[in-house]
């Protein structure tokens, strides 16, 4: 008990569980850590770009100084890159802490948030955090259900969450159904749109030509260095929306909230289209790997637009540890009260095929 009050919300706040590092697992069961692999936090298995590693190298060189506050540099080929403006961008340590940003514009106790029920568990503790009430609607097909959505927004409401593709689902929401949605909700609502798997996917509808243009000031999308460009361990994700909108949320975050190291690394990865296609590509190999696989072993599944998959295993918990007791780290899905799903990231075709074996192994299926 501490001897001084705290925050009231803090009292039923959850901390946010993450995917367990190797070396935790690997100390905890006396393995290996080499031969432990991580399937848990939907990273990119081809590593970081080896440009990006050379611009981080360099740039470890100058961390006596303190890190550009505003990023020019990055925020300029960041612009470029998408086609908007920099007033456009504000960078986030990690897409996280934009969500936390949102928070403190946006919600307080009188506020209303509307998610998705199976949607990335950040947006409930931010709420939590700023006190506001989170109204959770129910899924279809383990995604967003919009016009469900749509139809939960009161007078209260400050802010509605959409992932897409969603995590830890994979469900992704179509084009015509998001266009919809966003002309729908009133302009007094923000939609924050998170796509940090947004890269993955095929067929995304580009709301960015819509931010830029002005036309809808209430959106903002949230995009990551985390995934697709493999620089998750530096920490750099941003937000893209109306420049009145990213004016007041800069007030907000640190002066020095991205540091100068993840600022290079995230500037030469932008350059670096190769190890990007190279990802995507084995992302989607990846995901056709396990579906079948899947399908052979009559597991139910989710169709994924991440580089990840959940899976029906049935004891998700016992099962998250079986596969870690073979040195296979996946996520257990408890705490998004899906028990017996279990979510594993696209690896290697090595890890995955590894990983695969290990499921058999432990499920008890004969590995061929
Ligand atoms: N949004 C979603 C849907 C995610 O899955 C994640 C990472 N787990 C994030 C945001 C945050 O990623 P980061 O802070 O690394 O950019």
């Amino acid at each position: 008990m501490l001897p001084f009050p705290i925050n009231e919300m803090l009292q039923s706040l959850p901390v946010y569980q993450p995917g367990r590092p190797i070396e935790e697992v690997a100390r905890e069961l006396h393995l290996d850590p080499a031969t432990v692999i991580k399937l848990a936090s939907n990273e990119n298995p081809l590593g970081p770009s080896r440009l990006a590693l050379a611009a981080m190298r360099k740039a470890l060189k100058q961390v006596n100084l303190y890190p550009d506050g505003s990023a020019f540099y990055l925020k300029q080929k960041l612009a470029a890159h998408l086609g908007v403006q920099p007033e456009n961008l504000i960078l986030g340590n990690g897409s996280n802490e934009i969500l936390e940003v949102l928070g403190h514009a946006l919600l307080g106790p009188s506020a209303e948030v509307i998610v998705s029920q199976y949607s990335f568990a950040v947006y409930p503790i931010v709420s939590a955090l700023f006190g506001a009430k989170l109204k959770v609607v129910p899924a279809t097909n383990y995604g967003h259900d919009l016009n469900a959505m749509l139809a939960a927004v009161t007078d209260d409401t400050r802010v509605i969450f959409v992932a897409n593709p969603n995590n830890p689902t994979g469900s992704t929401v179509p084009p015509s159904d998001l266009r919809a949605f966003v002309e729908a909700v009133p302009a007094k609502v923000v939609i924050a749109l998170d796509e940090a798997y947004i890269e993955f996917l095929k067929d995304a509808l580009d709301l960015v030509p819509d931010v830029k243009s002005g036309a809808r000031p209430n959106v903002i999308l949230m995009r990551t260095f985390s995934k697709i460009y493999g620089l998750a361990g530096v920490r750099i994700g941003y937000g893209i929306a109306g420049a009145e909108f990213i004016a007041q949320l800069e007030k907000i975050r640190q002066p020095f909230n991205t540091n100068l190291v993840a600022q290079a690394g995230a500037m030469a990865a932008l350059d670096d289209s190769a190890h990007v296609a190279r990802t995507r590509k084995i992302n989607f190999r990846g995901l056709k790997f396990y579906t079948r696989e899947f399908k052979r072993m009559g597991l139910d599944y989710v169709p994924s637009g991440g580089n990840f998959i959940l899976v029906k295993v049935g004891q998700g918990q016992q099962v998250f540890e079986g596969l870690q007791r073979l040195g296979v780290i996946v996520r257990p899905m408890g705490g998004y009260q899906l028990p017996e799903w279990v979510r594993i990231s696209v690896g290697t075709p090595a890890e995955n095929q590894r990983c695969i074996e290990a499921l058999k192994q432990v499920l008890r299926f004969a590995v061929r």
